[in-house]
């Protein structure tokens, strides 16, 4: 059986292109069945509830297992022990940054997100799908483009949405859109949990950093618990030893990033983005993780 899952710190997009792929592979009459990583946010709950799909279960281990990885390629995101798991199909919209001892199925397209991915397939290949995967599939894609808005939208992302929303049967894609979005700014449980929710761990110039990003149309809200945020902060970079900690805190209204910095040196985050001061830096514009903070930071380390 093919082991189907996103990546850890599970987002819409990751848990939904999974559940995706595990239905085009049992339409392919193969054998796979889609997992999650860890907890799910308030957006993919709601998401999936509202279309009535069961959460898919959590996966411990990956051991001798056949999978295919969705939503992501790096090893540090991925499951524990991806190193002993067999990986046969990479699916996903983020660089690929992996090397591996064989050939395998690799698919990947600079699109907003990898439910776009997925969707795109199931045209191509005119596979009949019912209105609970195109509704998923449209709620990773606004959720990861943000209603169409970040940057690493694409035409294609439109295109297919437009698609979607017919068999779905959703009237006001942007009311739909907005509120899922409200879901997702919906921030529940311990500061601590907040912080890493959505954290992604890079390695540049063999320093760890972790990047976190929070989404919300309410920022005031976090702004106004900076001091606590950063001794949190310094607490968790502390516990996994990490060279730097930051956290995006992105207003989606606005278009705009919040950037928070703990590190042992800010000179590599001054390179990428000017000056930072009292461990921040307003960054305009920048919505995207992987399009406008990682690659400046690889630069500069
Ligand atoms: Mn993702
Ligand atoms: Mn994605």
């Amino acid at each position: 059986m093919l082991y189907i899952f996103g990546h850890k710190n599970p987002d819409t997009d990751s848990i939904v292109s999974a559940i995706g792929w595990a239905f085009f592979k049992e339409k392919k009459k193969e054998k796979a069945k889609a997992f999650r990583l860890g907890k799910l946010n308030e957006e993919t709950k709601f998401a999936l509830k509202e279309f009535k799909v069961p959460f898919p279960p959590l996966l411990k281990k990956s051991q001798n297992k056949e999978v295919c990885l969705v939503d992501h390629n790096e090893f540090q995101q991925s499951i524990d022990d991806i190193k002993f798991a067999k990986i046969v199909e990479i699916i996903d919209h983020h660089k690929i940054n992996l090397s591996l001892n064989e050939p395998i199925f690799v698919l990947t397209k600079p699109y907003g997100s990898t439910s776009t991915i997925i969707a795109e397939i199931f045209f191509q290949e005119k596979i009949n799908f019912s209105q609970s995967i195109a509704g998923i599939l449209l709620c990773g894609i606004l959720s990861d483009t943000l209603i169409f808005s970040s940057p690493t939208t694409t035409k294609i992302d439109k295109k297919i949405a437009k698609k979607l929303v017919k068999i779905a049967k959703i009237k006001d894609i942007k009311l739909f859109g907005k509120k899922l979005l409200e879901k997702k700014s919906e921030i529940k449980g311990p500061l601590k949990e907040i912080l890493v929710k959505d954290s992604k761990l890079y390695e540049f110039s063999q320093k760890k950093v972790l990047i976190s990003q929070i989404e919300t149309l309410f920022p005031e809200k976090l702004i106004s618990k900076k001091k606590e945020i950063l001794k949190k902060m310094e607490e968790i970079k502390k516990e996994k030893k990490l060279f730097g900690f930051c956290l995006m805190i992105t207003d989606i209204v606005k278009n705009s990033t919040l950037f928070y910095i703990i590190s042992d040196d800010f000179s590599p985050f001054e390179r990428a983005f000017g000056k930072i001061k009292n461990n921040e830096i307003y960054l305009k514009g920048v919505v995207s993780r992987k399009k406008q903070i990682v690659p400046p930071l690889e630069n500069a380390f």
